[in-house]
């Protein structure tokens, strides 16, 4: 290793751009209370097609932040300072609301969706959530059938007694649960099996590059098969090539997301893009039973 003294420029920048990410952190968590309150947050949408029916009816909100200074943070990045610094909670009241929003604007159109959103493990101990969530639903008159909650396994099994109580509590509301990132946590299907949960989300990592003689392929075919006898809907997501959605097919999955059908997108950009796909969007736009 060379020492300091040899290299005064190099440990100069190097010593900069640490304070640099980290004087970003700072500024990101001191402006993600204030984004939570209304500062440059949006949702994007997120298709996701049920190959059984052929059709489009469900998407995946996702959360933006058009931060003043540093632009577009990707929640990848803010998500997790959220929740180590305690705003986690303000921003899914934001995105519950944001969503039940958006549901009742397309309701009142005549397009039905089902719209999932992503919660934390710290929204699972808050006795907020269910209250908020009921409120919401009924000021902006949604059946809790029309919300999905993506949960991770790790958020799910960090405090399972706590979590299995608030997970009873939102299926009381008709929410449906789903595990998110399946795959990459360290659970179970058994462990799972306690969770009153309806749909598994098979992490990304295991379907980017999927092919018929890979690895992935034989964890993939057997959780779906798994879920299926456990009564699970699954979802894989991730799929970026034509040739993953045949095999997906093949091998009995029923919902599919990725870059291949569409990236998400705002509101108007996502309804613009059903309209495109008169195979795929909803026919009367209505619920399929
Ligand atoms: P996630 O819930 O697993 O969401 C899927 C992520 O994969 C999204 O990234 C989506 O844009 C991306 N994705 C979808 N299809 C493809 C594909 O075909 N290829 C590739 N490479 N990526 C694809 P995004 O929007 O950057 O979100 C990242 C993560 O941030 C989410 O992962 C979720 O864990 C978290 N997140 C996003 N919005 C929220 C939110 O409102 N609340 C919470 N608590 N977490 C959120
Ligand atoms: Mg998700
Ligand atoms: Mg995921
Ligand atoms: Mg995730």
């Amino acid at each position: 290793m060379q020492d300091a003294a040899q290299m005064p420029d190099g440990l100069q920048l190097y010593q900069h751009g640490r304070d640099d990410a980290h004087q970003r952190q700072i500024s990101l968590i001191r402006d993600l209370r204030h984004a939570a309150n209304g500062g440059g947050l949006h949702l994007h949408f997120q298709p996701k097609v049920d190959l059984e029916h052929g059709r489009v009816y469900q998407a995946e909100a996702l959360l933006r932040w058009n931060h003043p200074i540093y632009g577009l943070v990707s929640p990848g990045e803010f998500i997790p300072l959220a929740e180590r610094t305690g705003s986690i909670q303000l921003l899914t009241a934001w995105v519950i609301e944001a969503v039940l929003r958006q549901l009742h604007i397309w309701n009142g159109r005549g397009l039905y969706m089902e719209v999932s959103l992503n919660i934390s493990a710290e929204d699972l101990s808050s006795l907020t959530l269910e209250q908020r969530v009921t409120e919401l639903l009924q000021r902006y008159v949604i059946p809790g059938d029309q919300l999905v909650f993506e949960i991770t396994e790790s958020a799910m099994m960090r405090d399972p007694e706590r979590a299995l109580t608030m997970l009873h509590r939102l299926r009381a509301l008709g929410i449906r649960l789903s595990v998110d990132d399946f795959g990459t946590g360290f659970s179970s299907l058994a462990q799972l099996r306690r969770m009153p949960v309806q749909e598994l989300k098979i992490d990304q990592s295991f379907i980017r590059e999927l092919d018929d003689t890979c690895g992935d392929a034989v964890i993939v075919r057997s959780t779906i098969d798994m879920s299926h006898a456990l009564g699970l809907k699954v979802v894989a997501e991730g799929v970026e090539h034509g040739e993953t959605r045949d095999l997906l097919r093949a091998w009995g999955c029923d919902t599919l997301q990725g870059y291949f059908f569409s990236r998400p997108l705002p509101a108007d950009a996502f309804e613009a893009w059903l309209k495109q796909q008169p195979h795929l969007a909803a026919r009367p736009l209505k619920e399929p039973s």
